[in-house]
């Protein structure tokens, strides 16, 4: 029995092709990889010059709605979609981001799809991979190190110990780093004062990584980037500390875009990794524009719900990479809609058509919001086992009822054989010419009024509520400039609102604005909405407690 397989099981199972060979399938010639291995390899600088006359392939977003413990598998549907495609005879690459141990190792487990639609060596890919989490991780602490060092040696730009806004950070869940005090053990121990860590997914040289169009691009963002501000309240930049060459230079490897393949030999570029809650939450544009090049088709996963993935692809990523996106797809599943409408996690098992139609009110809303920007869309129902006739014809007659068609998808358990419905669907409509994509709101439109639209449009608020530090703080970024930027919703991810318990489709609500944040090397201002953490903890029993490493040298337990 196939299925009863583990993910894990299953890609070690599979013979894994030399990346040579997938490389070559797919029309990039041998002087264009970088290999790491034997089935990993970046793609080298001057392949994706050389890409850059080429026409742009379609570009197809998939995203979800919003995701409960049920899971939803956006991950595992957008690379059955990308072998459903493929199966059908396009070209098609999907970028999707790298994994972060954090929730490798927490309760989420790692995140290179699942059952038959899987990126492999997926043991690698989870955990280190081509090593670019980890150059992110030493850029920003570089920085940081110089931050103190500055301190240490006179402080010539009169940096307010106080009022020092870079943190380190760290690939792995830790709370007990969240807050620490920093420069203890007397005079040669540097100028005490309190800082913290963040997990690296959640930090703006991740953010940077990201938005980069290239390498002279990520320097220059980099030495944007704000570290603090000085006792008359002027932001510091890290060019200030002439820290963005050393940085760029820790990144220059990283910064080239992975190839690993498929369980079914297809390509795919996996590569940067920033969270959706608390960052902007998808691959690197670099790996993107050149999934565009590559192939006729580019399918992308953004992280988490619409409200949160989608938005900032839309409003952040391809508003900055002048994309625009010919179609997206929602993925639903028959259990997360039951959770919606009030099932526990254990009571999932039954046929319960009455929970499906309350708990559809989350898909219908996050199906709207897609609209608002102009992206024709479809509903992938991504099928479990379990999943009743009943229910299945009720989600689709409920879907026809919003004008939106829903196609059941069986790449789980099946792979691209499974997915080629849902492929022929998104071909026909992202090949339309349908698409007129928009962003939410204009760059000129101001701070505190960008994030008023998001809070109405996207999350069915009746408006925002700023704390004073907050309102302080819009007002002064708007007076210094830098007003059009766009903003990067940190909120989370278990509601449509910023409270985690509000589920389905809240309206009226309001939404709390208690920090904002500056990030002028990613180009965006951050807002924090309710409480946020970006340093996530592990739970009481965390993945890390059932993964080992067998006599065989074969890595278990990993999910
Ligand atoms: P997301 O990207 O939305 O977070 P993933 O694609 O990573 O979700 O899937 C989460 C987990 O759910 C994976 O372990 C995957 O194997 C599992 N999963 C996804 N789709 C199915 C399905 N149709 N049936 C059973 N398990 C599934
Ligand atoms: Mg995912």
């Amino acid at each position: 029995h196939k299925a009863q397989l583990s993910d894990l099981e299953i890609a070690q199972a599979h013979r894994i092709r030399p990346i040579q060979e997938v490389a070559e399938a797919a029309g990039i010639p041998d002087s264009a990889l970088l290999p790491f291995g034997r089935d990993k390899a970046k793609l080298s600088a001057g392949y994706l010059g050389d890409l850059q006359p080429r026409p742009d392939g379609r570009l197809i977003l998939v995203t979800a709605i919003t995701p409960t413990p049920a899971g939803e598998g956006k991950t595992t549907t957008t690379i059955g979609l990308g072998d459903g495609l493929n199966a059908l005879g396009h070209r098609t690459v999907i970028a999707l981001r790298e994994p972060s141990l954090g929730p490798c190792f927490g309760v989420k487990g790692g995140a290179t799809g699942g059952g038959y639609a899987q990126v492999v060596p997926m043991e690698e890919i989870n955990l280190h991979f081509t090593g670019d989490l980890h150059a992110i991780g030493a850029a920003n602490n570089l920085l940081a190190a110089m931050v103190d060092n500055h301190l240490y040696w006179g402080n010539a730009l009169d940096l307010d110990p106080q009022r020092i806004t870079w943190r380190r950070c760290m690939d792995i869940n830790d709370r007990a780093l969240r807050g620490i005090v920093l420069g203890l053990g007397g005079p040669t121990g540097g100028t005490p004062r309190e800082s913290g860590f963040d997990i690296t997914v959640a930090s703006e040289v991740m953010a940077v990584f990201c938005l980069a169009a290239d390498s002279a691009d990520l320097q220059a963002r980099l030495g944007r980037m704000v570290v603090g501000r000085s006792r008359d309240k002027r932001f510091v930049t890290a060019a200030e500390l002439q820290a963005e060459g050393a940085m760029a230079a820790l990144l220059a490897t990283a910064i080239q875009p992975n190839l690993v393949q498929t369980l079914e030999g297809n390509p795919a570029l996996v590569h940067g990794g920033p969270f959706a809650n608390i960052a902007h939450g998808c691959n690197s544009l670099i790996a993107t524009r050149a999934a565009l090049k590559m192939a006729d088709f580019t399918v992308t996963e953004a992280g988490f719900g619409a409200d949160l993935g989608a938005e900032k692809f839309f409003d952040i990523k391809c508003r900055m990479g002048g994309l625009a996106p010919d179609a997206a797809v929602v993925v639903a599943t028959i259990r997360a809609l039951k959770m919606h409408g009030g099932l526990a996690r254990d009571e999932l098992g039954r046929e319960d058509v009455a929970a499906l139609e309350r708990g559809f009110a989350n898909l219908a809303r996050h199906v709207a919001n897609v609209r608002k920007y102009g992206v024709p869309v479809v509903v992938a129902i991504n099928r479990f086992s379990g999943d009743s006739e009943a229910e299945r014809r009720r989600l689709r007659e409920l879907c026809e009822g919003e004008g939106v068609e829903a196609i059941e998808s069986d790449h789980w358990a099946r792979g691209g054989a499974g997915a080629t419905d849902l492929a022929r669907r998104v071909a026909e409509l992202a090949g339309s010419g349908q698409s007129a994509f928009k962003p939410l709101y204009p760059d000129a439109m101001p701070l505190e009024d960008k994030l008023r639209t998001l809070a109405r449009e996207i999350y069915g608020a009746a408006d925002i509520a700023l704390e004073p530090a907050a309102a302080r703080m819009l007002a002064e970024l708007q007076e210094a400039g830098f007003g059009g930027l766009p903003v990067c919703v940190a909120k989370t991810q278990s509601s449509l609102s910023a409270d985690p318990a509000l589920k389905g489709a809240p309206t009226g609500h309001v939404v709390p604005v208690r920090e904002v944040r500056l990030s002028a090397g990613a180009g965006f201002v951050v807002a924090i909405c309710g409480t946020i953490m970006t340093m996530p903890g592990l739970p009481r029993h965390p993945a890390a407690e059932r993964i080992g490493l067998g006599a065989d040298g074969r890595i278990t337990g990993l999910s």
